[in-house]
Parts: structure tokens; C-alpha cells; sequence
């Protein structure tokens, strides 16, 4: 049996390896030459990473993972500490730990743990059909494949998506804008262990440590689409957006090299039921495309690959089995794209009052109801 994989991001990869341990071939079609990543970091919450371990690549969340053993919101403006905790009674609760990770690391390390020279890169697929006999994929050099089904992984902008559907999908603005980066360590900026955030006026600062002696930083700023803003007016930008700010985050502005950072307005796409077309299945951000505000897009692309593993180990037949896959994932997924989208207007003042109850809510905040936040999410993967 053999599958067209769609997309050689975590999804297309991670379905791949799942795949891969039913004894199924895979061949992978990625449409760029080479891979570029939207996202400097991502934080793989440990409902990915045991999706990781049991997809046989946990040695990268090993070697990539940030040793981020706390937890902590600091008012944007002056500095305090609102809430500070320890992540070890959520990391008992669930099993296992957070990985805050390099993206284009992760990207490369699954590329390479799969074997790079068999994917076949610069394939962008443009239209696929399907009868009886299998599966074809059709890409814009001319070429095409044939196959017994087709997992498509090929993310938020999916091509695939409206074959499955039968309709065009709208990608919903989320109303801010998320500049994010790397940086050297620097604990004048925050501890090099910890998750830290700096929360103010509906904006917010964020920085996780990952390996290497690197922090993941973000900034989000609620603004208007479409602003004439780029790399090259970044620091301008920041040092305007979050003037006044305590001086951590002035520090941490300072550092960033705006070559490397990116600058991204926040999406999501209305949830929908349907992840399946008969031997054509959607997998990760082409099936459910979030705001990044729970940490959980790339974790629910791991998800799916485990639960799609798990249903071809229950029967080779491919329509039951990708049947089973939409049946297993589709309250899920909707679910994270949902709780995703009701945090991001908490968090970025869509309703100002509601946001400064939230804040109110930090300061008394011991750690037990953000610990009981993730760990309902984290239990709700497929290998709780
Ligand atoms: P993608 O990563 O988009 O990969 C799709 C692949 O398909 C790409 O390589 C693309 O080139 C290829 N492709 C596209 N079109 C075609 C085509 N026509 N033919 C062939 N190939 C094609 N998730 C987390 O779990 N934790 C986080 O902390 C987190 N933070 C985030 C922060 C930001 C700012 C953003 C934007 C997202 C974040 N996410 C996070 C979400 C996460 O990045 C995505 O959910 C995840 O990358 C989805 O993986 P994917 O493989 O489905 O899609």
C-alpha cells in the first residue's frame, strides 16, 4: 500500500512516521526547494512530545527541547511579577515535559530522521483526483503521481482543502500582528529557565528558553492588516508599540537582529466537520488552521499523525480507516482551534474590560488554575 504525503512540514513528516510504522510506503511531495520556516520556535506542549516518542523521533525533542522548568506573567509596564510557579506538578500530572524548540531545527531534524534525499522537493501539488483504483496528484511542473491514498499536509493555504470540501475556506484575520525571533540568553531579560510574559494594554511579550542557549521571543500587538511595516522599520516598530515598557523588554528589543525576524498578522479558518474525501485525508493545519495563542497548531499535527497510525493499525482497509481518522479527530481539533481563538481576544483586549479581569486574575494567580489549563488540554491528546 502505498500513501502521497502533502507537505513535508511537522504534519506531512510526522504522518509519514506514523504511516511507516504500519508498514505503509510513503512518498513525499513538498512544494518549496527548500524549507523556510514562518515561525522561529514553537513550543511542542507534552501531548506533542509523547506524540513524538511514540512516532520514534523523542530523541529530537531530547536534543532540541529548552529547559523551561517555570512559569511567569510580569506586568508589561513596570516590571512586577504578577505570577510566578513551578511547571514540575504539571510535568508529574501529565508524564511528561514541554519542549520549547528551534522550528527550523525541528523541521530539519525530521527531514533528516526520514531521510532527506527521499523527499522529492520543489513539487507543488496544483489538483488531485480520485477513483477506485487510487489516488493522483498533479503538481505545477507538469508531472504527476499515483497512489493508493493521500494524506495532505500542506498547511494553512491548503490546495487540497477545497477538493475535500467542496468549498473555498476563508482565513479569518485574528486581529494582531506577532513579530518573533531568536536571541542569546540573557537573564537580564528573563530567567533562562523559565516561560516568561510580559502583559500590558492588550499586547504582550513572551520568551522561552530552547537549546543552545537561545531564547524564543514574541511580541503581539493588536493592530489594523495590511500596515506598511516590514524587517526593516522593526526596532522602530517595537520600541514605539511597547514604549514605556519595563526595561526587560527595552533589553530585549536592544538584542533582536531584524534580519531574522519574522513578522506575521495572525490567522485562523472557521472549523469545519469534514477532514476526509475518500482516500484523500487532511492532516494538521490544512484540516484545522489556529491562532498559536494555546501553543497547540504543530502539537494537534502530531496528534492527528499518532490517531491516523492508530486507525490503519486497527484495519488496512483505507476508506474505514481515514473514516476512523476524521471520526477520532474532528471534536478535537475543533475544540483547540476554538479555546485558541477565545484566549487570543482575552489576551490581546478584543474586550478591554475582559482582559483586565484577566489581569486581576494574574496577580492572584498561585499556578494551580494556568497548571489545571494545560493539563486539560495536554489530556485531551490521543496518548493522555
Ligand atoms: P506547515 O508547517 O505549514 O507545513 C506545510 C508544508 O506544506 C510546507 O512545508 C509547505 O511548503 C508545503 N506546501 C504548501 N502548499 C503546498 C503544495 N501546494 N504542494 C506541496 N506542498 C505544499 N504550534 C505549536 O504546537 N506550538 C507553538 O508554540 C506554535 N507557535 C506558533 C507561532 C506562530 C507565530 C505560528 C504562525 C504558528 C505556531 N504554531 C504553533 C502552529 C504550527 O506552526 C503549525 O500548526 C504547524 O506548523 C502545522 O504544520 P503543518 O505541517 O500542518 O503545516
Amino acid at each position: 500500500m502505498k500513501a502521497l504525503i502533502i507537505g513535508a512540514g511537522i504534519g506531512g513528516m510526522s504522518a509519514a512516521a506514523a504511516l511507516k510504522q504500519q508498514g505503509i510506503e510513503c512518498d513525499i511531495f513538498e512544494a518549496v526547494k527548500e524549507i523556510k520556516p514562518v515561525g522561529a520556535a514553537l513550543s511542542i506542549w507534552s501531548n506533542g512530545v509523547k506524540c513524538m516518542n511514540h512516532l520514534g523521533m523523542g530523541h529530537i525533542m531530547d536534543q532540541l527541547g529548552g529547559p523551561m522548568h517555570y512559569l511567569a506573567y510580569q506586568d508589561g509596564l513596570t516590571g512586577t511579577v504578577m505570577t510566578q510557579f513551578s511547571l514540575t506538578p504539571l510535568v508529574e500530572a501529565v508524564g511528561e515535559r514541554p519542549c520549547p524548540v528551534s522550528r527550523a531545527d525541528l523541521q530539519s531534524q525530521m527531514i533528516d530522521w526520514w531521510g532527506r534525499d527521499t523527499i522529492q522537493f520543489g513539487k507543488r501539488i496544483e489538483k488531485v483526483a480520485q477513483d477506485d483504483a487510487g489516488v493522483t496528484a498533479y503538481f505545477t511542473d507538469g508531472t504527476h503521481a499515483t497512489g493508493d491514498f493521500m494524506i495532505a499536509a500542506d498547511g494553512t493555504h491548503s490546495k487540497v482543502r477545497t477538493h475535500v470540501l467542496g468549498y473555498e475556506t476563508e482565513r479569518r484575520y485574528a486581529g494582531y500582528v506577532n513579530w518573533n525571533g531568536l536571541v542569546n540568553i540573557d537573564e537580564d531579560i528573563a530567567p533562562g529557565n523559565q516561560w516568561t510574559t510580559f502583559v500590558a494594554e492588550g499586547k504582550r511579550v513572551s520568551i522561552m528558553p530552547i537549546a543552545e542557549g537561545r531564547f524564543y521571543f514574541f511580541f503581539d500587538v493588536p493592530l489594523p492588516k495590511g500596515l506598511a511595516e516590514d524587517r526593516s522599520t522593526v526596532i522602530k516598530d517595537l520600541s514605539d508599540y511597547f514604549k514605556g515598557w519595563a526595561q526587560p523588554v527595552q533589553t530585549l528589543i536592544a538584542a533582536i537582529d531584524p534580519e531574522t525576524t519574522n513578522r506575521i498578522e495572525i490567522h485562523d479558518i472557521e472549523p469545519f466537520d469534514t477532514l476526509v474525501k475518500d482516500k484523500i485525508a487532511l492532516l494538521g493545519d490544512s484540516a484545522h488552521s489556529t491562532t498559536p495563542d494555546i501553543g497547540q497548531g504543530g502539537c494537534s499535527a502530531l496528534e492527528d499523525a499518532v490517531v491516523l497510525g492508530q486507525c490503519f493499525a486497527e484495519t488496512q482497509d483505507i476508506t474505514n480507516a481515514l473514516k476512523n481518522y476524521e471520526e477520532k479527530r474532528r471534536f478535537r481539533v475543533k475544540d483547540l482551534v476554538l479555546k485558541a481563538r477565545k484566549r487570543c481576544d482575552v489576551t490581546h483586549g478584543k474586550d478591554m474590560q475582559e482582559t483586565q479581569a484577566w489581569y486581576n486574575e494574574l496577580r492572584h494567580e498561585t499556578g494551580d488554575n494556568i497548571i489545571e489549563g494545560l493539563r486539560n488540554t495536554i489530556a485531551g491528546g490521543p496518548l493522555a
